[in-house]
């Protein structure tokens, strides 16, 4: 089969990461489409051929879009989309219909994957929506679509008859290693990507491991298979960038990077040994890590650690099923500062018994931890998770998906309405932004590390633009 895979234009003219766990706008990072690179080179492996427009990363409309469908005649056009620029994104599927009511399309969007009838209801142009991991899904349907019976596509939602209909469900990808390398050579450069400061270039995402079993009440992706890739595979992957592409930079993608110290020690070792000289940044959780294992991924070439921490106040962690301390957390912030990393972290402001003394707890926290950068959202009730449960019950009212975006707050807690979150975000934000400790300590860290020069001197423009012009809208 001819398909095109298509990364939507930039809503509004911001940037939009559409990206499993992580699938909003973002207004100072352009990431490429990783996702659709790992399907492309999953349907080259079975024949298929496969172009891809990544409207986003090299800022096309539309009318560009038209033009490519028009140029390719593609029997398939795969496409993601996200809750919050759901309507936006959904102009791709009528872009197509409109070129050829024949081509197929099909959607990718994971925030939205249990809720597919009310998705589908609102795209009558999206034929299938894939639901499950796409690793799996994506090439059964098209192996579908060639056989003729759509219906024996696994982990899709699909339309019969008139109604929504899902398959049986696909089951997931066991072995990560393997997996194909993604085909980058789909992509013109790797020239537009950057993640919150364009500094760094040439870079891009990867994921090293994919799923996390830990069970965190209000994420997405709690309680999905952990699968993990070698240091071999993410080696090879590395090594095939930097020669073709000089890469400078890279985010390990993966929910929890360190989940196995044994494999990141490994792939520290290795990393070091190729001497690969490219500067590499990770998630994890917080008692995760150790202080010589921080040094290590320092030595290899780890700048900076991101800690999703969600909250000064172990009443609410607990709350969360987080199975992390706020000493843990402070301990991680501590330790991964000595090891030179640079610490981002992420709060929730909203989540179940959240009130103004919480607030302040976290407040508090941030002062004294003072992270290299933090992120402060509130929280957002999505669709199959335990917090969606807890807030509206097993019968939940219709949800408005194009409002789930963790800059708005869409309900409150017992004690707090979503104003009152909204300005606890503010708050929060403003605290460390007025923080002179925060400067102080982030100048002293551009003294130590000179090579972080033009970074932070265009984060310190993206603050100033983001705080003062923007309200922290459509970013972090
Ligand atoms: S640790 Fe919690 S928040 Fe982080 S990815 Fe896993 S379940 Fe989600």
């Amino acid at each position: 089969m001819k398909v095109l895979l298509v990364n939507p234009p930039r809503f509004e003219g911001i940037p939009v990461i559409r990206e499993e766990r992580c699938e909003i706008t973002e207004r100072y990072s352009v990431m490429e489409p990783y996702s659709l690179l790992q399907i492309g080179a999953l349907l080259r492996r079975q024949g298929d051929e496969v172009a891809l427009m990544d409207m986003n990363g090299f800022d096309l409309g539309y009318e560009e879009l038209d033009a490519g469908v028009r140029e390719h005649r593609p029997d398939l056009v795969m496409f993601r989309f996200t809750p919050t620029t759901f309507d936006w994104d959904m102009r791709t599927a009528s872009v197509v219909k409109a070129v050829d009511r024949g081509i197929v399309t099909a959607g990718i969007c994971w925030t939205l994957h249990t809720m597919p009838e009310a998705v589908m209801k609102d795209a009558p142009d999206m034929d299938h929506y894939i639901l499950q991991d796409y690793e799996a899904a994506a090439p059964l349907l098209v192996a579908a679509l060639r056989g003729g019976d759509v219906n024996g596509a696994p982990g899709i939602a699909t339309r019969l008859g008139g109604e929504i209909v899902r398959t049986a469900p696909a089951t997931p990808l066991k072995d990560y290693d393997s997996l194909p390398m993604p085909a980058y050579d789909l992509l013109p450069s790797l020239e537009p990507y950057f993640v919150t400061a364009p500094a760094g270039r040439p870079y891009t995402i990867m994921y090293t491991s994919k799923g996390c079993p830990f069970k965190c009440s209000f994420c997405t992706v709690a309680g999905t298979p952990l699968r993990m890739r070698s240091a071999d595979s993410i080696l090879n992957e590395l090594k095939y960038l930097k020669g073709r592409y000089g890469l400078r930079t890279v985010s390990f993608y993966d929910e929890t990077f360190t989940f196995s110290r044994e494999r990141v020690v490994e792939l520290c070792r290795r990393m070091k040994d190729e001497d690969l000289n490219v500067r590499w940044y990770c998630n994890t959780r917080a008692q995760l890590v150790d202080p010589e294992l921080l040094r290590m991924m320092r030595a290899a070439g780890c700048r900076g650690v991101s800690f999703g921490i969600e909250s000064g106040s172990q009443r609410i962690l607990d709350s969360v099923e987080k199975r992390i301390t706020v000493e843990q957390g402070r301990q991680a912030i501590k330790w991964a500062k000595d090891a030179r990393l640079k610490t981002f972290c992420s709060f929730i402001l909203g989540l179940p018994g959240e009130d103004w003394s919480t607030v302040q707890d976290t407040l508090d926290f941030v002062k004294e931890a003072l992270p290299t950068s933090a992120q402060f959202n509130v929280a957002v009730p999505y669709p199959g998770t335990k917090l969606y449960q807890q807030v509206h019950g097993d019968n939940g009212p219709d949800v408005d998906f194009r409002r789930l975006y963790q800059d708005d707050a869409v309900v409150g807690t017992e004690h707090l309405t979503p104003e009152d979150l909204n300005k606890a975000r503010e708050m929060a934000y403003k605290a460390l932004y007025t923080s002179g400790r925060w400067w102080r300590a982030n100048i002293a860290h551009v003294a130590r590390e000179p090579a972080d020069l033009n970074l932070a001197f265009r984060y310190a423009l993206k603050i100033a633009n983001n705080y003062l012009l923007h309200g922290m809208k459509h970013a972090h």
